[in-house]
């Protein structure tokens, strides 16, 4: 297939590429966008078959529902009904990179939620993600834009590497801001549960509701009876090729592990080490990429995805990465760590 591949100035965005795309969509094709979170694969949210178009081009399990990004705060006609704490979410975070989970309507085909009764909502502050919305005319379903069980695109050149030639349209923007996946609230619950961290954490939450609990299978190595409430939580996600193994505990015994293993290894092992600035000068071996300051963990979020595919253009054996503490946003790149490197986590 011809994929038609258009970037466009964040700060200039040209109405008729847009209204192009948007066609695209009314008439059934998967268009590339970007978003805050990652970038998305869109199709129309209402067409069935166009949404089974997405799990074809991602190789994506059909039991791993997808979320419907919207530009209109009016979302009756898409859910059973709106709970008042989901209103006050949305009016505090919306647009912005939280997704919420409702009762689902029934013009949202079975397809679209993987055959559950619910859906996952989100309106992206991006604006070429909202104009793209708006001149589609309608819902649009989107997972990341990547090939299944790959780290999440986060710039356009990801995209173009995991999907042109299998899809309609790319549509890029700038690198994604946030970096990480939106995080997922599940609102059909009381208390509210976070099924995913993302950039708006659970602090932020308890500041609307105070019983809002992160769901413990989040963190820690599922059993092979798990029963995930988002199905995607059972799948190796965010996985570069080479295997991840995390170091976890003191930074400078850390710093130490790490060298031992690198040195341990010399000669018959390319291992890349996951860095941070203070501490990338401390490896003397050994391929070593920092994903940004410890005192900016936002940057690590916006840079953790792009860092693990770089890994992976470099053909390294085995990476090496340093932990961070779960905390505020830092819950969120743990989570996305640990299940790029399946749980393998030594700690010193
Ligand atoms: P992705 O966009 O690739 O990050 O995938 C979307 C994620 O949202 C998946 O991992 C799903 O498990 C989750 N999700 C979407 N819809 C629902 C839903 N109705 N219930 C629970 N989780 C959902
Ligand atoms: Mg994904």
């Amino acid at each position: 297939m011809n994929t038609k591949i258009v970037i466009l100035d964040e700060d200039n965005i040209e109405q008729n590429i847009v209204n192009e795309a948007g066609l695209v969509i009314r008439e059934g094709g998967l268009v590339v966008f970007p978003t805050e979170t990652v970038y998305g694969l869109g199709a129309n949210a209402l067409d069935s078959i166009a949404v089974g178009k997405i799990f074809k081009a991602k190789g994506r399990p059909q039991d791993n529902p997808l979320i419907v990004h919207v530009s209109d705060f009016n979302i009756d006609h898409l859910v059973k009904e709106v709970p008042r704490i989901a209103k006050k979410i949305m009016n505090m975070y919306w647009p912005g990179p939280i997704t919420l989970i409702f009762n689902k309507s029934n013009i949202i085909p079975s397809v679209t939620c993987a055959g559950l009764d619910t859906v996952g909502i989100r309106m992206p502050s991006n604006i070429i993600a909202r104009k793209l919305i708006e001149a589609a005319g309608t819902p649009i379903a989107a997972p990341s834009a990547n090939i299944s069980g790959r780290p999440s695109p986060t710039d356009v050149e990801s995209c173009i590497e995991d999907l042109s030639g299998k899809i309609d349209y790319i549509l890029g923007g700038d690198k994604s801001e946030v970096g990480l996946e939106s995080t997922i609230v599940d609102c059909t619950c009381t208390p509210i549960c976070i099924l995913r961290p993302g950039a708006i954490t659970v602090e932020m939450l308890r500041e609307i509701d105070d019983k809002v609990y992160i769901d413990k299978s989040i963190m820690s190595k599922p059993n092979k009876d798990f029963k995930p409430k988002a199905p995607g939580m059972k799948y190796r996600h965010y996985a570069p090729k080479a295997p991840v193994k995390i170091i976890c505990g003191d930074l400078t015994k850390t710093i130490a592990k790490i060298n031992e293993i690198v040195q341990t290894s010399i000669g018959n092992k390319k291992i890349g080490i996951m860095a941070t600035d203070e501490t990338k000068d401390k490896y003397p071996y050994g391929t070593v990429i920092s994903l940004g300051s410890r005192k900016k963990l936002d940057s690590v979020g916006r840079n953790l995805f792009e860092v693990l595919r770089s890994f992976d253009a470099i053909d390294v054996d085995l990476i090496l990465s340093e932990a961070f503490e779960e905390m505020g946003i830092g819950v969120a790149i743990m989570n996305r760590l640990k299940k790029s490197a399946g749980f393998d986590i030594i700690y010193v």
